[in-house]
């Protein structure tokens, strides 16, 4: 039996301060992730500094329109579940949702904590941004990448990102932020989550996952010409204009699906933490890698 709460790692190492850059130009914000060494996996700074970038974005009127996008290789390769900056034992006192303190509770309760908040808390109040918001993606784009993908209105991709959500491994029925049969017809999403395999830009883009593929010399240019666009339009017009299709993916059931699966994503980390040693069915970075590697 495992330790009733995360292993207590009292060391973290964060390799920078500033996990997410922010600059303006042209009426574009350019939020971007700052963790090339680790494919852009997302600890809690990385988060944190992300929800910082997004609210300073939404609270600029001179901003019109938010491009998201990974420094590297890879847009994301998820949350982090290894690097030396690896950080989910951490209190965050300035929390975003109203859910307390996760990091001294016992059971399952530290991780439902954590993950209302720094998951499905975030990654929602992400998508309410009334701005619109465009992710840029290159290279992996892998289950907590996904995650930030989704929450954009546009997804403009270089021909060689992929795709994936290979978290069956551990047991669990795909990421916090369950959009999965939304984003993609039912049957494709049961093939992504229970085989986990990789889904190439151009399937995503056939299943219309993805609005644009490009070369990826191209990508930045393909990207900041529909930003550029955006920026000219009223400001209010595209707030509504998205409003009015969030509201009916939830009139659809979006958001009380992601509610329900939520509760049994948590199952999934309690038996594992049960069963196993740790809520991750005893998997980590290096053992995820190894095996995506093998289900490329
Ligand atoms: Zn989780």
């Amino acid at each position: 039996m495992s330790d009733l709460v995360e292993p207590r790692k009292a060391d973290i190492v964060y390799e920078t301060e500033n996990p997410i850059l922010y600059s303006v130009e042209n009426g574009i914000a350019s939020i971007t992730m700052d963790r090339p060494k680790y494919g852009n996996t997302q600890n809690s700074q990385m988060t944190y500094a992300l929800d910082d970038a997004f609210m300073k974005a939404v609270n600029d009127d001179a901003v019109r329109v938010i491009v998201l996008r990974g420094n590297g290789k890879h847009f994301s390769s998820g949350h982090d579940i290894g690097s030396p900056g690896r950080d989910v034992v951490k209190s965050w006192p300035d929390r975003k949702m109203p859910w307390w303190d996760h990091a001294n509770k016992p059971g399952a309760e530290f991780n439902y904590a954590r993950e209302q908040e720094v998951y499905l808390g975030l990654s929602r109040r992400w998508r309410d941004i009334p701005k619109p918001t465009i992710a840029m993606v290159q290279g992996a784009c892998i289950a907590g990448g996904l995650m930030l993908a989704w929450v954009c209105d546009l997804i403009v991709a270089s021909d060689d990102a992929f795709f994936a959500d290979p978290v069956i491994r551990m047991g669990i029925p795909g990421v916090e932020y369950f959009a999965h049969p939304f984003e993609l017809p039912p049957r494709v999403a049961k093939e992504f989550l229970l085989l986990g395999e990789r889904m190439s830009a151009q399937r995503a883009y056939d299943l219309g996952m993805v609005n644009k593929i490009v070369p990826r010399d191209k990508l930045e240019e393909a990207t900041y010409a529909w930003a550029a666009k955006l920026a000219e339009f009223p400001r209010m017009g595209l707030a509504l204009t998205k409003q009015a299709i969030n509201h009916v993916e939830d009139l659809r059931g979006k958001r009380t699906a992601m509610d329900a699966v939520f509760h049994m994503h948590h199952l999934a980390h309690a038996h594992n933490d049960l069963i196993s040693t740790n809520h991750l069915a005893g998997q980590d970075a290096k053992s995820m890698a190894a095996a995506n590697k093998k289900n490329a």
